[in-house]
C-alpha cells in the first residue's frame, strides 16, 4: 500500500468505505492526509485524577477499575466505569453506547477527555473520548484532538485513527518538492512536518503554521498548472485572423441599434475581445461579470463579427430553458442582420438537426453530438462555463480548427482569486451594471411573518402587474423526483394560497414543450407567478418579474442566493428578494441576513468562503475549479505570494525535477481548464 494507492484496491476493509469516502474526495491514500481537520477540540489539559473539579474541561489516564451496563428506569441503557490513578478515582458514563463494553475492559489503561460534572452526587466524566493507551500515546484525547469533515459512517474519530496510522507508517517518506529558497522567503514549515502537524499539532500556532504550508502548496501548484495550461493553448498554433477595422461601420451601426447605450464595461470587453480575435492567435478569454451586469450582448458582438468574417459561431448553454432564451435574444438582436440561427438540444427532435448549416448555432450540451458538425467554426462561446466539464468544452472547440473561446461566468470571485484560478485565461470583468438598476430590497422574513409575506406578494403583484418567482427548497444537488415531487406539493399548496392569481409550475423534469410553454405564459404575463425549482437559477431573463421568493434559503450559499436574487431587478421598476427559513441557529441567520445589506456579489462569495462550515451544502454551482480543499480564497496575501512565486519560479521550472513532475501530475487531475 503506496500513497497512490486507489482506496478501492488497498484493503478489504477500506474498499468498503470506497464509496462514502468518495463524498469526502478521498480516493486514494494519498487523499487522507489532505483531508484536513476544520478545528481541534481541546483536550490538551491532562490532569491527575485526585485534582479533577467540577465544570473542566480534562483528561484523565488510569486504570479501569470496574466498568458494567446498566438499565435506567425508563429502559435506557447507560454505561458506567471508575477509572483510577496513584491519587484517585473518578466515574465516568455515557448514554446509551454498549459497544463501549467491546472495547474497554477492566484492567486496561485508558484516556478519558470530556467534561467533569457531578453525576448523581459523585464527580463524573459525562460522554467522555476514550481511548486504550497504547505505548504510552494518545490521539483522540489529552491533546489538540483533531475535528474533520464526516459523512455517514465515517466518524472523526475513524479518520483520525487511518490517518495516523498512514503517518506511522510513511514516516520519512514524503518528499519535499519546494525549493529551499522559497521555504525560506516565504517561511514555511518542512512538508513532511506540515502534513504532520495538521492533524496532530503541538499547539493552535503549530496548526496554523502547518496549514499555512500546505495552503501555499495548493496555491502555488495550481498557479504553476495554469500557467502551463496557458503555454500549452499558446503553442496551439495560429488561431483565425479576424478583421475587425474592416467591420467598424457595420458593427457600430449594430451597437446603435440596441435599445440601450453599452456601459463602459461592455464597451470595454468588446474592444478587448475584438482585440483577440483580430491578433492572429485563438483566444481564450473569461468574461466574467455579475448576474445582469449584460454579458449576453457582449457575446453577440463577438458572434456578429464571426460571421462578418465569413466564420459560424457556437454558443453552450448549461440548461435547456436557458439555450432557449438565448436563442430568442440573440434572434432578435442578430437576426435582423442577416445572420441564420439554430437551436439543438436533447429534445430538439432528429428532423431539426440538419440546422448546424447555419451562422449561430445554439444548444445545450446536446450540440457536443457527434451528428452536428460545423462547416467552419470560427468562436465558441461558453455561457454558464463554469457548469460544464472539461471535456465538454474540448469537445466543442474541437468541432473546429482552433476557433476563438469565449467563457462567461456570473460566479462571483474577487479578482485576486480569478486571477489564480483562472491563470490561464485572459480576463475581463464586467464590473459595471448597466444604469437605472435598483438595488433589490432584500429581507428575511421570519416563519411568523410568513402569511403576512403571502398577503404583501398578493398586492403588490395586482398594484404594479408585476409578477413573481417563489423557489422551492433546495432538496437534493441534482433535479430529481424527490425534488419534483416537493415542488409539486409546494404548487398545489400556493394555488390554495394565491387564489386570485394564475400560477405556474417549471422543474427540471419536465419535457421541452411543457417547459416552452410555461416560460412563454410568464413572459406573456398568463403567469402571475412562477414556482420554479431552483433550476431558475442561472440566466433567465424576465425584466417585468420583481419579487423572488426563496424557501429554506439557509441551504444555499450567499453567493447562489446572490445568483437567484439577480432574476429580479433587470427593469426598471423596484424588485424584492423575500428569504425564507425555519432554521434557529444564530449563526445562519447572521448569514442569511447579510443579503439585506450586502449586494455585491463578489463580497457575498467572500463572506460565505469565511462562514461557510463544513457539510453545508452549498448547490452545485461552485465544483470544478473553483474548489480549494485546504487554502482558503478569502486569503489574499498568501494567494498573492503564491502567484508571484510560481510566475518566477514557471521560467525556470527544469531545474526543479521534483517540482516539475508534480505538476505533471497535478494538471492531469482535477483543477483542469482547456
Ligand atoms: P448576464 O450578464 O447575467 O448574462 P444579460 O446579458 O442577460 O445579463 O443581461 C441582463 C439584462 O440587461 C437583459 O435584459 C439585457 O437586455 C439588459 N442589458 C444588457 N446591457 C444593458 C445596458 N448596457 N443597459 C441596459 N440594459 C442592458
Ligand atoms: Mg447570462
Amino acid at each position: 500500500m503506496n500513497l497512490q494507492t486507489p482506496i478501492r484496491e488497498a484493503s478489504r476493509s477500506y474498499k468498503m468505505y470506497a464509496s462514502r469516502l468518495e463524498n469526502l474526495e478521498i480516493y486514494k491514500i494519498e487523499d487522507f492526509l489532505f483531508h484536513v481537520p476544520f478545528r481541534y477540540d481541546d483536550y490538551s489539559l491532562v490532569s491527575k485524577i485526585g485534582v479533577v473539579q467540577a465544570g473542566e474541561k480534562v483528561t484523565v489516564r488510569g486504570e479501569v477499575l470496574d466498568i458494567k451496563n446498566e438499565y435506567t428506569r425508563n429502559r435506557k441503557r447507560i454505561q458506567k466505569a471508575k477509572i483510577g490513578d496513584d491519587t484517585g478515582e473518578i466515574n465516568a458514563i455515557w448514554f446509551n453506547q454498549p459497544f463501549i463494553l467491546n472495547t474497554i475492559k477492566k484492567g486496561d489503561e485508558v484516556s478519558l477527555s470530556g467534561k467533569a460534572d457531578f453525576f448523581g452526587n459523585k464527580l463524573t466524566l459525562i460522554s467522555p473520548d476514550y481511548e486504550i493507551v497504547f505505548q504510552n500515546k494518545t490521539i483522540h484525547t489529552g491533546r489538540l484532538v483533531p475535528v474533520y469533515p464526516e459523512t455517514r459512517g465515517v466518524s472523526s474519530k475513524w479518520l483520525r485513527r487511518q490517518v495516523y496510522k498512514i503517518l506511522e507508517e510513511k514516516k520519512g517518506q514524503f518528499e519535499e518538492f519546494l525549493p529551499e529558497e522559497i521555504r525560506k522567503r516565504e517561511n514555511l514549515m518542512d512538508l513532511e512536518e506540515a502534513i504532520d502537524k495538521i492533524h496532530f499539532p503541538d499547539s493552535i500556532e503549530q496548526a496554523e503554521n502547518a496549514r499555512r504550508r500546505l495552503s501555499f502548496d495548493e496555491l502555488f501548484l495550481l498557479q504553476l498548472t495554469t500557467l502551463k495550461k496557458r503555454r500549452e493553448w499558446e503553442e496551439t498554433g495560429p488561431g483565425n485572423k479576424f478583421e475587425a477595422e474592416k467591420h467598424r461601420t457595420a458593427m457600430e451601426n449594430f451597437i446603435k441599434s440596441l435599445p440601450f447605450e453599452l456601459t463602459n464595461a461592455q464597451k470595454k470587453a468588446i474592444k478587448e475581445i475584438f482585440g483577440d480575435m483580430s491578433c492572429g492567435k485563438a483566444m481564450n478569454r473569461l468574461l466574467e461579470g455579475e448576474v445582469g451586469s449584460g454579458k449576453t450582448v457582449v457575446a453577440a458582438a463577438a458572434i456578429y463579427l464571426t460571421y462578418l468574417n465569413g466564420y459560424q459561431s457556437a454558443f453552450m448553454a448549461p440548461t435547456e430553458i436557458l439555450a432557449q432564451q438565448h436563442y430568442k435574444t440573440l434572434s432578435k438582436l442578430l437576426s435582423p442582420l442577416g445572420l441564420k440561427i439554430g437551436l439543438v438540444t436533447s429534445s430538439t427532435r432528429s428532423s431539426e438537426n440538419g440546422k448546424w448549416n447555419t451562422d449561430l448555432l445554439i444548444g445545450t450540451h446536446a450540440i457536443i453530438s457527434p451528428k452536428i458538425k460545423f462547416k467552419n467554426l470560427g468562436l465558441v462561446v461558453i455561457d454558464e462555463q463554469q457548469r460544464f466539464g472539461v471535456e465538454q468544452r474540448s469537445a466543442i472547440r474541437n468541432k473546429g480548427k482552433n476557433p476563438h473561446l469565449l467563457s462567461m461566468t456570473a460566479t462571483p470571485i474577487p479578482r485576486t482569486v480569478a486571477l489564480t484560478v483562472y491563470g490561464d485565461l485572459d480576463l475581463t470583468l464586467l464590473d459595471e451594471m448597466p444604469v437605472g438598476r435598483k438595488k433589490v430590497k432584500t429581507w428575511l422574513v421570519p416563519p411568523q411573518k410568513r402569511d403576512g409575506a403571502y398577503g404583501w406578494i398578493e398586492k403588490e403583484i395586482k398594484l404594479n402587474n408585476s409578477q413573481a418567482f417563489i423557489i422551492c427548497p433546495f432538496i437534493e444537488e441534482s433535479e430529481n423526483m424527490t425534488t419534483v415531487k416537493a415542488a409539486t406539493k409546494e404548487f398545489e399548496r400556493l394555488k390554495e394560497i394565491f387564489g386570485s392569481l394564475n400560477l405556474g409550475l417549471l422543474h427540471g423534469k419536465m419535457k421541452k414543450d411543457e417547459k416552452e410553454k410555461i416560460l412563454k405564459d410568464f413572459e406573456d404575463k398568463k403567469v402571475d407567478i412562477l414556482v420554479a425549482t431552483p433550476v431558475v437559477e442561472v440566466g433567465i431573463d424576465f425584466p417585468n418579474a420583481t419579487i423572488i421568493m426563496i424557501e429554506a434559503s439557509e441551504r444555499f450559499g450567499l453567493a447562489q442566493l446572490h445568483q437567484l436574487r439577480g432574476r429580479v431587478g433587470r427593469g426598471e421598476k423596484q424588485s424584492y428578494c423575500l428569504l425564507f427559513t425555519e432554521a434557529k441557529n444564530e449563526k445562519t441567520i447572521r448569514r442569511l441576513k447579510s443579503m439585506e445589506t450586502i449586494f455585491i456579489g463578489a463580497e457575498l462569495a467572500e463572506l460565505d468562503l469565511k462562514l461557510r462550515g463544513p457539510g453545508e451544502i452549498t448547490g452545485t454551482n461552485q465544483h470544478g475549479r473553483y474548489s480549494l480543499k485546504i487554502a482558503d480564497f478569502s486569503d489574499i496575501s498568501l494567494i498573492e505570494k503564491a502567484r508571484n512565486e510560481a510566475k518566477d519560479m514557471f521560467e525556470n521550472l527544469d531545474k526543479y525535477p521534483i517540482l516539475n513532475e508534480k505538476i505533471e501530475a497535478e494538471s492531469s487531475k482535477h483543477i483542469s481548464p482547456d
